[in-house]
C-alpha cells in the first residue's frame, strides 16, 4: 500500500499487513533519472518477522483449488491493468512501452499456468511388487510443499520473473518471502497488492524491499527459510548456494549466449531476429544474443543485413512508441559496457555500427574481428553489444559455442538435418532453439541453464518440482 506525497512511498508487506518505514530507497525513472517512487528499506527485524509469518501461514490449510482461484484472479487483474503496469515498468526499467506491456501479458500467463498446475500436482505408482520378496506390497509417491521459499529477483524483467517464482511456489502450497531488485521493485509491490486483493491468506506472501547486501543477506542467513529461488548474477548466485548449506537452491544465472547461422539459413530472417534479440531491453536479458557465429559463405550478406536492421533501431524515450531501445539500468552500467567495447577495439575488434555512449544510453553495437578471448565474448556483457564472427566447419563452431563457462540457451539457424542432430547431441546448454536465436522463451517451457548458468528449471510445472518434496508411501499387504 502506498502513501501519497509528491511521489508514492510503498511499505513492506508482512503477515497480511502493510508496514511503513522511516528509511526508504529512491526508485529512479531510468530515462529522466528523476525519483518515480520510494520503497521501504527493510531492517533485520522485518526479515525475521516476514520469515516467521511465512512459516506460521503454513499451519493454515490452503487447498489446491483455493490456490488456483487466487492465482487466476491475480492473473485477470494483471490483464485488466496491463497498460497501467506497462507504463510503470517502462519508467522503472527503462524498457520501451510495447516490450513492457508484453511483459505484463506474459506475467499474467505465468500466473495462469501456475494456477492450472496447482490442481494437478501428482505423484506416481511405483512397482515395488516387482522386486523379489515385495510381491505383496504396493507403493505410490506424493509431492508436498517444501515450506518457506525465499524468492530473490533481478532488475531486468521485474514482473514476470517475480511471477515465475511466486506463482509456482504458491501453487505448490508454500509460503513466500519475496525480495525484488532494489532498482526495480515497484511492480513487485503492486503485484503483492494484487495478490492481497485476490484473497491470498495472510503470511503466504511477504514482501521485503531493500538492498541485496543487507536484506538479501539477512534472508540467506535465516535458517527458517527452506528454499531459495534466485535469478540474478552468477556472483550472488554462487554466494547464496555457499551460504544455503543443505537447503534447496534454484539458480537462474547469466550467459554469453551464442547463435549459429549456417550456410543454408534464411539470412534475412536470421539477421533480423539476431538484431532484435541482441538489443531488446538494451541487451539486458540473460538470453540476449551476444555471440553470433556465421558460416563463412554467408558471413558478408548476414552482416550487411544485420547492420541495416540495427541501424533502423531507434534509441530514446521508452514512453515513445517509435523507440526500440531505451536507457541502460544505470549510467555506471553504460560506462562499463563502453569500457569493454573500447578494450575489444584496442585488442583489434572493429565497430561495424554503434560503439557510442550518451549518458545512460549505449547505442546498439555490432563488433567484428573479435577473438573468443575478448571480454565481450567470454564474459556476460548484459548490454547492447553483439560480436559477429565467421566459422568454417561444424565441429569448429560447436567447439566455440561450448567454449564458455555458461550454458543457458543457444540458437541455430539451419535446415540441415544432420548438422541439427549433431548440434542437439553436442551443444552443452539448457535449451537449443532451432531456426531462431538463443533469445526465444515462452513461459511454460522448462527454462534453465547448465554450467555457471545455474541449476534447476523454471516454467511453472518444472519450478513446482523444485519447490516440492517427494515422499514414497509403501503398503505391505
Ligand atoms: P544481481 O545478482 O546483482 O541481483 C539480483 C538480486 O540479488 C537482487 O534482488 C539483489 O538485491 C539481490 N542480492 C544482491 N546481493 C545479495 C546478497 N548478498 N544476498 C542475497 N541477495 C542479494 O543481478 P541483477 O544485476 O539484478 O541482474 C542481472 C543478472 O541476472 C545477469 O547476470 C543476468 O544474466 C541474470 N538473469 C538471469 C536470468 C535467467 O533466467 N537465467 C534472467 C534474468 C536475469
Amino acid at each position: 500500500m502506498a502513501t501519497q506525497t509528491s511521489v508514492l512511498t510503498y511499505g513492506l508487506y508482512i503477515d497480511g499487513e502493510w508496514r511503513e518505514k522511516s528509511v526508504t530507497d529512491d526508485v529512479l525513472n531510468k530515462y529522466t533519472q528523476e525519483v518515480t517512487a520510494r520503497t521501504a528499506a527493510a531492517d533485520k527485524q522485518d526479515v525475521i518477522d516476514a520469515v516467521q509469518a511465512a512459516k506460521n501461514a503454513l499451519k493454515t490449510p490452503f487447498s489446491p483449488y483455493d490456490r488456483y482461484s487466487v492465482l487466476i484472479k491475480a492473473a485477470a487483474t494483471l490483464r485488466a491493468r496491463q497498460d497501467e503496469l506497462g507504463e510503470i515498468l517502462a519508467r522503472e526499467v527503462g524498457k520501451p512501452l510495447a516490450e513492457c506491456r508484453g511483459e505484463v501479458g506474459r506475467a499474467a500467463l505465468t500466473l495462469e499456468v501456475s494456477a492450472e498446475e496447482a490442481k494437478r500436482i501428482h505423484g506416481e505408482g511405483i512397482p515395488v511388487e516387482s522386486a523379489p520378496g515385495s510381491e505383496q506390497r504396493q507403493a505410490f509417491t506424493r509431492r508436498f510443499p517444501i515450506g518457506v521459499v525465499a524468492a530473490i529477483t533481478p532488475f531486468n524483467v521485474p514482473l514476470n520473473l517475480v511471477c515465475h517464482k511466486i506463482g509456482p511456489a504458491l501453487a505448490a502450497g508454500n509460503s513466500v518471502v519475496l525480495k525484488p531488485a532494489e532498482v526495480t521493485p515497484i511492480c513487485a509491490v503492486i503485484l503483492t497488492e494484487i495478490m492481497e486483493e485476490a484473497g491470498l491468506p495472510a503470511g503466504r506472501l511477504n514482501l521485503l524491499t531493500g538492498d541485496g547486501a543487507t536484506v538479501g543477506e539477512w534472508l540467506v542467513e535465516n535458517q527458517d527459510v527452506n528454499m531459495f529461488t534466485f535469478t540474478g548474477s552468477p556472483r550472488v548466485g554462487q554466494h547464496i548456494r555457499e551460504k544455503a548449506g543443505l537447503r534447496n537452491v534454484a539458480l537462474e544465472l547469466g550467459n554469453n549466449s551464442a547463435t549459429i547461422v549456417h550456410r543454408d539459413a534464411d539470412i534475412e530472417t536470421a539477421a533480423t531476429l539476431s538484431a532484435e534479440k541482441s538489443f531488446n531491453n538494451a541487451g539486458q536479458v540473460c538470453i540476449s544474443v551476444q555471440r553470433v557465429y556465421v558460416h563463412e559463405e554467408v558471413y558478408e550478406s548476414f552482416l550487411a543485413k544485420m547492420k541495416e536492421v540495427t541501424e533502423g533501431l531507434v534509441v530514446g524515450d521508452p514512453m515513445d512508441a517509435s523507440t526500440s531501445i531505451g536507457p541502460m539500468i544505470a549510467e555506471r552500467e553504460a560506462i562499463r559496457v563502453e569500457s569493454w567495447v573500447n578494450e575489444a577495439v584496442e585488442q583489434g575488434a572493429s565497430v561495424e555500427t554503434g560503439g557510442k555512449r550518451d549518458g545512460v544510453f549505449y547505442y546498439p553495437t555490432i563488433l567484428t574481428n573479435v577473438t573468443d578471448e575478448m571480454k565481450v565474448c567470454r564474459q556476460e556483457v548484459f548490454g547492447p553489444v553483439v560480436a559477429v564472427s565467421s566459422y568454417r566447419s561444424e565441429d569448429e563452431v560447436i567447439a566455440r559455442v561450448n567454449d564458455s563457462e555458461y550454458g543457458l540457451q543457444a540458437g541455430l539457424f539451419t535446415n540441415d538435418l544432420a548438422f541439427t542432430l549433431k548440434a542437439i547431441n553436442e551443444i552443452h546448454v539448457g535449451g537449443l532453439i532451432i531456426n531462431d536465436t538463443s533469445g526465444y522463451r515462452v513461459d511454460h517451457m522448462p527454462y534453465g541453464g547448465v554450467k555457471k548458468s545455474g541449476t534447476g528449471k523454471e516454467g511453472p510445472r518444472y519450478a513446482i518440482e523444485e519447490m516440492t518434496e517427494e515422499k514414497i508411501i509403501v503398503f505391505n499387504g
